[in-house]
């Protein structure tokens, strides 16, 4: 299987080239030149959860069947649910992962990717992290030998329990607070790949979802979803952010994984669904929220959805629906699925607000909770007036200090902190 740049379709390498570079040629995000549709779904929905993984993923990446075998059973090592909150309402829950957020999946799968790839020179992966990416994969690469992790996150824009869970790890785990936003983070990181002297002297590679391991290996639930449902196509509601979950929906739905729609719910960040109703893409300033994962008004992977939807020969305004909810929607819904007995993160209520909204009669919903309810601790016990009980992973490191490095958020800074540390 080959990977193409987007930006630059003569620049094709193979899977562990395109994860061990993370970008491609101008800021070019790597993709599979085609999916081929799965010959037998059916029976691909019938495996269990990991056989069925390592299959995906060996179709999708090119891999020896064995060899994605081992990658996803060291990668996919806690368990998923699925919860009925409603008459056609599911909660894909997909936070039962060491970091307690979605991003575990690709996280862990891409570590063992690199892990499997690498020829043993020292490698730095460079992350921007808008809350939970960043404890994903300090938790995946944290005493991996031969490979730092250096993180950046906008400063006082993610929770305080988010920040306990990577910045308190130490050893080969880096973390650096930015004085300014996400995006710009995510533009420093950037930067920091396009300048090919740093690149060659660090050995950089990327954990964000600009890496297309993290988009496949996100690929395998959507399957287990929709087998746990028996088989009813359904509409997967997906909080979004950087738009890499709503892009590994796609890449299932062009497998040939039944569903009815895909539906993509913002916060006030809110980039697509304006585009979608017919405007400019005409990013604004990006505004904070409670559903900080998602406060990203450039959201990188939109090239990749754009693709499938050129590729399925559907009108990116029919491919995929959008919708924006507010913070204030965001509470009341955490306070209608609490009285319906489940408790949700802002993310997770968030998306549960969207399909309610948009969910049509004899339609069955899938909504995606991408993060542990006490990871938000603050939101939700100021939302529903009660103090909630922490997770061992949480309880254990809510005392300890914050070990980060503070940066302004310019380049040089950057450069700075990175030959330094
Ligand atoms: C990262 C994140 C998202 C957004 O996912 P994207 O793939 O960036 O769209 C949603 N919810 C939570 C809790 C996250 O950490």
């Amino acid at each position: 299987m080959e990977f193409l740049n987007l930006s630059h379709p003569d620049d094709r390498v193979d899977f562990a080239t395109a994860v061990q570079r993370g970008l491609g040629r101008g800021r070019g995000l790597y993709f599979p030149e085609r999916i081929e549709p799965l010959a037998d779904v059916d029976a691909v929905l019938d495996m269990d959860f990991v056989s069925r993984s390592g299959h995906l993923l060996a179709g999708l990446a090119g891999l020896d069947p064995g060899l994605a075998q081992r990658l996803v059973t060291s990668a996919f090592d806690f368990p998923i649910e699925q919860v009925k909150v409603g008459e056609a309402v599911h909660a894909l829950e997909l936070f039962h992962g060491p970091s307690l957020a979605f991003k575990d999946f690709g996280a862990r799968f891409l570590a063992a990717c690199l892990a499997e790839f690498s020829d043993g020179a020292p490698t730095t992966i460079l992350t921007a992290t808008s809350g939970d990416t960043g404890a994903a994969v300090a938790h995946a690469f944290h005493g991996l030998p031969g490979v730092r992790a250096v993180i950046l996150y906008p400063r006082g824009r993610i929770s305080p329990l988010q920040e306990k869970l990577f910045c308190t790890l130490g050893g080969n785990v880096h973390t650096v607070s930015v004085d300014a936003d996400f995006d710009t983070c995510q533009a420093l990181v950037k930067e920091a790949f396009e300048e090919e002297s740093l690149r060659q002297e660090l050995g950089l590679n990327s954990a964000n979802s600009i890496n297309v391991a993290r988009l496949l290996a996100q690929v395998s639930y959507y399957f287990e979803s929709v087998a746990r449902l028996g088989g009813t196509a359904p509409v997967f509601c997906v909080p979004s952010g950087n738009f890499g979950n709503v892009t590994a929906c796609g890449v299932a739905r062009a497998l040939g994984l039944p569903m009815a729609r895909i539906l993509a719910a913002t916060n006030r960040n809110d980039t697509v669904p304006r585009y979608l109703e017919g405007g400019d893409w005409a990013p604004r300033a990006t505004v904070a929220t409670l559903s900080n994962a998602m406060d990203i008004s450039r959201p990188n992977n939109f090239p990749r959805v754009e693709e499938l939807a050129r590729r399925a020969g559907i009108p990116i305004g029919e491919y995929l629906d959008a919708v924006a909810v507010d913070d204030a929607d965001t509470r009341e819904a955490i306070r209608a699925l609490d009285a319906d007995g489940y408790l949700a993160d802002p993310h997770s209520a968030l998306a549960w607000r969207a399909l309610d909204q948009s969910l049509r009669p004899g339609e069955t919903g899938v909504f995606l909770c991408t993060a542990h309810p006490a990871k938000f601790a603050e939101v939700i016990e100021d939302t529903l007036g009660r103090t909630l009980p922490l997770p061992p992973a949480l309880a254990a490191v809510r005392d300890l200090p914050v070990l980060s490095a503070e940066i302004p958020g310019d380049f040089a800074a950057l450069r700075r902190e990175l030959r330094s540390a």
